[in-house]
């Protein structure tokens, strides 16, 4: 398997540092907002990178960090009078219920920034001792040029990039490179107790931090969107390879722009959608397929007929797996009474016909995987999935065995099912089947019997109803 290495700039051979194991930590969003469809990408295309090395085989321990505490989140929580913390969390639950809609697999971990504060107070006076940082009024910074790789991922100099900054911006630096740890709180901020000032962590070390507790000090990759490269991901390279004196990641990901109309997404020119908003017009599938369509590291272009096209795309795939699925169910029937009939025992087997056309789709599982080995080509891959719905509507006929049916639509669906695309739309529950089992849920959580409202809520989860608990009850909508 390939992968496009940032810090090599080149296409490398995945080697994983423990067999059979991929350790991956994606930057995930600062919650004071619904999220954009330009921050679903990196959400999507890392979801399908995880899922990929689990259809391989791999166990795949994923974290995804929340950044619950940062300005933005402040001056909302300022602005509509409520704490840092009711602003994070209802975000947070807005972003799962938009992955959810995205069918991202929930991450292994989830770590909030708030929770593992001693952890980086921790690193931050690691980085003090080894001289790596230096407390001013409160105030701590990482001195980058101690670290002589600064620049190694972004390829910049650390000379030009300081020649580009005015100078005297903070007379409390050594240098205007250094970049800050820990920052003393202002009047009305959340703040923290450490051995330098009652304050908060400056938002770089957070992902250094949480990266090392759960996966640890060497990682397989690690990704986002390209923006985070520099400085971010400079920064968390020199916090932990500094700290921890190991190379902190072995390949780093980064996927491309989102434009739309082929303009810059911007909240004051209009162009600007959160996923919310195009889950008004859209089953979220169908944007999950549109962000597959392009190479993940090219830029990507979003506009209403692209998003239209992808809908249609899609739809021929599940229209495809709906004829299969119709098929095999009819042919059951039918092979129910001529056995209750006459004994011919003979429709299961696949005709010689049958047994070529099945090989021919298992040359195109070839190529799909030969697409996604190749730097996760999932524009590739897409196509190797419809010639396989090319294949089926060709073949896949009442006078097929039902065998050779059914392997074409595992076949389409298990590959829809690495790229996170539901294949079957699963039946629709009615209106009041909803209801009876909310009714039921409720009962259970009355109970304390929280397995079964567990399980209830992942059978509706299943037949794309979300649930939502408000304070006048539980809301639902279908996904
Ligand atoms: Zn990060």
């Amino acid at each position: 398997m390939k992968i496009y290495n940032t810090l090599t700039k080149k296409k490398e051979e995945f080697i994983p540092l423990e067999e059979g194991k991929v350790k991956m930590y994606v930057c995930g969003p600062t919650v004071y907002n619904y999220i954009h469809i330009g921050n679903a990408r990196p959400i999507i295309i890392f979801d399908t990178v995880r899922r990929y090395f689990e259809y391989k085989g791999y166990d795949v321990n994923f974290v995804s960090n929340f950044t619950d505490v940062d300005d933005k989140i402040i001056k909302k929580a300022i602005d509509e009078g409520k704490t840092a913390a009711e602003i994070s969390e209802r975000y947070i639950r807005e972003f799962n219920k938009d992955v959810e809609g995205l069918n991202v697999e929930p991450a292994t971990r989830n770590p909030k920034a708030t929770e593992e504060i001693d952890g980086m107070v921790e690193m931050i006076a690691a980085l003090i001792e080894k001289g790596h940082a230096y407390e001013k009024n409160g105030t701590v910074y990482f001195r980058t040029r101690s670290f002589p790789d600064y620049g190694k991922l972004s390829k910049k100099n650390i000379d030009d990039l300081e020649a580009g900054i005015r100078i005297a911006v903070n007379e409390d630096k050594e240098d205007p490179m250094d970049f800050v740890l820990w920052k003393p709180k202002k009047e009305g901020e959340p703040f923290w107790e450490s051995p330098w000032s009652e304050g908060r962590p400056g938002w770089h070390i957070e992902c250094s931090v949480m990266s090392k507790k759960y996966l640890g000090e060497e990682i397989d990759i690690h990704a986002g969107g390209e923006d985070l490269i520099f400085p971010h991901h400079e920064n968390e390279i020199a916090q932990s390879e500094a700290c921890n004196g190991k190379e902190f990641a072995r390949y780093w990901m980064h996927n491309g722009f989102l434009n739309i109309d082929n303009k810059k997404m911007s909240k004051s020119t209009g162009n600007f959608f959160t996923v919310r908003d195009i889950s008004q017009s859209y089953d979220l599938q169908v944007l999950r397929f549109f962000m597959l369509s392009a190479h993940y590291r090219s830029p990507i272009n979003f506009n209403r007929d692209l998003m239209e096209a992808s809908k249609n795309a899609l739809d021929r795939i599940q229209t495809a797996a709906a004829n299969l699925e119709h098929l095999i169910d009819t042919a059951g029937k039918i092979e129910c009474e001529m056995v209750s009939g006459l004994s011919t025992g003979g429709s299961q087997a696949l005709s010689k016909e049958e047994e070529e056309l099945l090989k021919e789709s298992a040359k195109l599982q070839e190529k799909f995987e030969a697409a996604m080995e190749d730097d996760f080509n999932t524009a590739d891959a897409v196509s190797a999935i419809f010639e396989l719905v090319k294949l089926s509507n060709t073949y896949g006929t009442k006078e097929s065995s039902p065998a050779f049916l059914k392997e074409l639509l595992d076949r389409i669906t298990l590959l829809c099912g690495v790229l996170g695309i539901k294949a079957l739309k699963k039946e629709e529950l009615l209106d009041e089947e909803i209801e009876q089992l909310i009714k039921e849920r409720q009962e259970a959580r009355k109970q304390k019997d929280f397995k079964r409202s567990d399980e209830i809520r992942n059978l509706l989860l299943e037949k794309g109803i979300l649930l939502e608990d408000t304070r006048e009850g539980v809301r639902w909508k279908r996904a």
